[in-house]
């Protein structure tokens, strides 16, 4: 593609070298042995004791949430501003999302409206760290401890990123992640749950292997899905792994970049805070949302963008609108006025690992004049 795409994944160390062992050696299923290594490795990374390899981001989601025990009469806490995977996830489950509206300044989840939403069918609380900041975990620990509430950590946003100094992805009883090629480390497809329950780690590997049972094989008492990683992807994993603190120093210098950059809009636009109290921002990926008043909303200032070859994306759309979740009657849909205005006035700008220094100057340029 000519122009600047809103995400270039880098791969630039032992990938092409791990995936030729898979072809070499004929290890290229769920069985090989890099699945077990990127599994051990990386929960070891994130300081939980177990490591379940998916399919993908979504599905680490779903299983995650039936593997609690989650089901029909249960409701899960989880916030407006998010993906979509979040509301499936319990809603496939049988159980029903109540959504919380998220700040102003660091687009996560409001921490001080969830326990106006807690009812006896209350459950879980699902934290999402959105694009680079954490969510302020501890009025959630506290919160989950009083009300006795489980805590799904989704941190497809977040590898190595930290609150306080600890790892994102060790504050769940189940926590997962996405390796998508846009997220701080890839596989291609791939998405992993850690817990460091020995009991949910194996009903999460149940679950992802159609709970085969070990005799007699093929008869079933439960029902699960394939949700299993194969050992190319797995491969890819053990790579990225190796370079993970030279992704996230690059990530957090091309996010100071852009501000520098474009620091002369600061009165015109908000631009992603570099720090909160609780965390430095990793800068996933770089939002920018334009203020309640302004006269454009961030389709037309992406429109222009285009017209320059120059990606973006737009900001999540909330939950509570979703026409389907809507229609299905899934979900209340009185207004949250934060995830309504980011959803209208922001929109992130070329951040991928593999966006150049270049780029990101031309990219500033851009928008500059646009804005
Ligand atoms: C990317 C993402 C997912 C979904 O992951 P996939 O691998 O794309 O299915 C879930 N939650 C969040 C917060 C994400 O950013």
């Amino acid at each position: 593609m000519s122009g600047i795409p809103v995400n270039i994944p880098l791969l630039n160390g032992n990938e092409k070298k791990y995936l030729n062992e898979c072809i070499d050696t004929g290890w290229i299923s769920s069985e090989g042995p890099f699945v077990k290594k990127f599994e051990s490795e990386f929960s070891n990374y994130c300081n939980q004791d177990h490591g379940i390899a998916v399919t993908n981001g979504t599905t680490a989601l779903d299983i995650a949430v039936k593997a609690l025990g989650i089901g029909p009469e249960d409701e899960v806490i989880i916030p407006s501003f998010t993906i979509i995977s979040c509301a499936s996830s319990v809603i496939q489950a049988g159980a029903k999302p109540v959504v919380v509206d998220c700040l102003e300044d660091t687009w996560n989840m409001n921490t001080s409206l969830i326990e106006e939403k807690i009812t006896p069918k209350t459950k879980a609380i699902m934290v999402v760290h959105i694009y680079g900041l954490t969510v302020d975990m501890d009025p959630i620990l506290a919160i989950a401890k009083k009300h006795n509430l489980m805590i799904i950590e989704d941190s497809a946003q977040a590898h190595g990123q930290e609150y306080k100094g600890k790892k994102c992805g060790s504050f769940g009883v189940v926590s997962t992640f996405s390796f998508y090629p846009n997220k701080n480390i890839t596989t291609g497809e791939g998405g992993m749950i850690l817990t460091s329950d020995p009991e949910i780690a194996e009903r999460c590997r149940s679950l992802r292997n159609l709970c085969f049972m070990a005799d007699p094989r093929f008869v079933h008492y439960e029902l699960g899905t394939n949700a299993r990683m194969t050992n190319m992807q797995a491969a890819l994993g053990c790579a990225q792994l190796e370079q993970i603190d030279e992704k996230l120093s690059l990530k957090r210098k091309m996010g100071k970049m852009y501000t520098e950059q474009l620091s002369v809009l600061k009165d015109k636009v908000i631009l992603p805070l570099e720090r909160t109290s609780y965390c430095e921002n990793l800068y996933w990926v770089y939002g920018i949302v334009l203020p309640k008043d302004h006269p454009l909303d961030a389709m037309d200032i992406m429109k222009k963008l285009r017209d320059e070859k120059v990606g973006s994306r737009p900001f999540f759309f909330p939950i509570h609108k979703q026409p389907i979740l809507n229609k299905l009657g899934l979900i209340d849909d009185t207004p949250l006025k934060n995830s309504e205005w980011l959803a209208k006035k922001g929109f992130y700008i070329p951040s991928g690992i593999g966006t150049t220094e270049k780029q990101i100057e031309t990219v500033s340029k851009v928008l500059k004049r646009i804005i």
